[in-house]
């Protein structure tokens, strides 16, 4: 007999073929994220197994497993060699103070003799006799005991479930590059893109000495925060001051975001060649500013058509948004008051529906590729 952590994973067993293939990054992922513990992590049909752990690490490690991508929820078990006798010598010194319950029994081992609902009032009756103040209720009870027989011989006994994130493993989807801000969208479309299965790699743009030093520090932070659920992670700090300066300097103000923007998606497009991600991720929202309207996206969408560009904050309120960055923890830093790149040299009227044509005439004002080159010579790659 001994104390387990049964993990429960989702939508994986959608993907027929690959199936195997899932699982086995899964598993990775779960020996990653609890490699600090000295744990074990196993694979048995239809569940993971977390075994031989400190009693003392159990809240740690219960906490990093519920922000593991793919799976949907764990409980801690009481783990026996399958035998009716030990099961039911178990039940009949388990002590409860509830005073309504159920068993509910789950045979996924068809080779145990006994069906599951005949099996529930017999184990039930043993429960009842060892607890007589206690009641069988089916639809709410107090305690709900689940004796899953498995098919590794192996019954487990346990009570509640924890809920876990759901969504695919990390790096079963490919790589995607975020851009990262240090404001409240871009690290939760991060997140809900991981959650997809996409690993992820960051680009963010500084305007040293415009924003401060802070402001990039910021920005780590919340790739810090974000590697809970993603997995370690590359950001890219691309310097941004000099094109923002030419841009200032030569084109028509109201243009200067359509053209910034443009610029940032073309060194997005090869930090992807580069770091093999295959999809641009931002935070974005209709309707949000000036440069999220169907035209500025357009135009934005416009500079790089190599790489597809996820945007899962789009048809999301502020509020909503807010709400997912408070659950995974980058609130509070986000808030704090440091300057974007995109807040320096702000136009007073940016074009809220930019024409292509205007956009692109603009832009031609300055030496583009020489800029790029520039900023891309002079990236600097932090290990998150
Ligand atoms: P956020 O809260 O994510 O900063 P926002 O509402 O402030 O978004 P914008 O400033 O228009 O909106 O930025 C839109 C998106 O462009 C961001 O979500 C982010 O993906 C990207 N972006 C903006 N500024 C930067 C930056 N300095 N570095 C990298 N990406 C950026
Ligand atoms: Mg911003």
């Amino acid at each position: 007999m001994k104390k387990v952590i049964l993990l429960r994973f989702g939508e994986i067993y959608l993907k027929g073929k690959n199936k195997s293939y899932f699982e086995r990054v899964l598993l990775n992922n779960i020996k990653n994220k609890v490699k600090e513990y000295g744990c074990d992590v196993v694979k048995i049909s239809g569940r993971y197994l977390v075994t031989n752990f400190d009693d003392m690490d159990l809240n740690s490690i219960i906490n990093n497993l519920t922000k593991i991508f793919g799976l949907t929820s764990l409980s801690i078990a009481t783990e026996f060699d399958t035998s009716k006798e030990l099961l039911e010598k178990f039940l009949a010194n388990y002590k409860t103070d509830a005073k309504t319950f159920r068993v509910t029994v789950k045979r996924a081992d068809k080779t145990f003799s006994i069906a599951s609902n005949e099996y529930e009032k017999i184990l039930g009756g043993i429960v009842l006799d060892a607890n007589p103040n206690l009641k069988v209720c089916l639809k709410n009870p107090e305690l709900e005991l689940v004796v899953e027989i498995r098919e590794n011989k192996k019954t487990y006994i346990l009570t509640k479930s924890i809920p876990c994130c759901g969504g695919m493993p990390v790096g079963t989807s490919g790589k995607g590059l975020i851009l990262l801000s240090g404001g409240i969208d871009s690290p939760v479309a991060g997140y809900m893109m991981s959650k997809r299965g996409l690993e992820l790699v960051g680009l963010h743009f500084h305007s040293f000495p415009y924003t401060s030093a802070q402001a990039k520090e910021k920005v780590c932070k919340l790739a810090k925060i974000l590697t809970d659920y993603t997995g370690h992670f590359k950001l890219i700090c691309c310097p941004f001051t000099e094109i923002q300066e030419e841009i200032h300097k030569h084109c028509a103000p109201e243009f200067m975001i359509t053209i910034m923007r443009r610029i940032m998606m073309r060194i997005a497009k090869i930090c992807c060649d580069k770091f093999g991600a295959k999809a641009i991720i931002t935070g974005e929202s209709l309707a949000q500013v000036a440069s999220q309207t169907i035209e500025s996206i357009n135009v934005t969408n416009d500079a790089q058509t190599t790489y597809p560009v996820f945007r899962p904050c789009i048809g999301m309120d502020k509020m909503e948004i807010i709400e997912i960055s408070k659950k995974i923890g980058t609130y509070d830093t986000s808030i704090l008051p440091y300057e974007d790149c995109c807040t320096v040299f702000l136009p007073k009227n940016p074009v809220i529906k930019p024409h292509l044509d205007k956009a692109k005439r603009e832009e031609n004002k300055l030496d583009i590729e020489k800029l790029i080159n520039k900023a891309i010579e002079n990236l600097e790659i932090i290990e998150i």
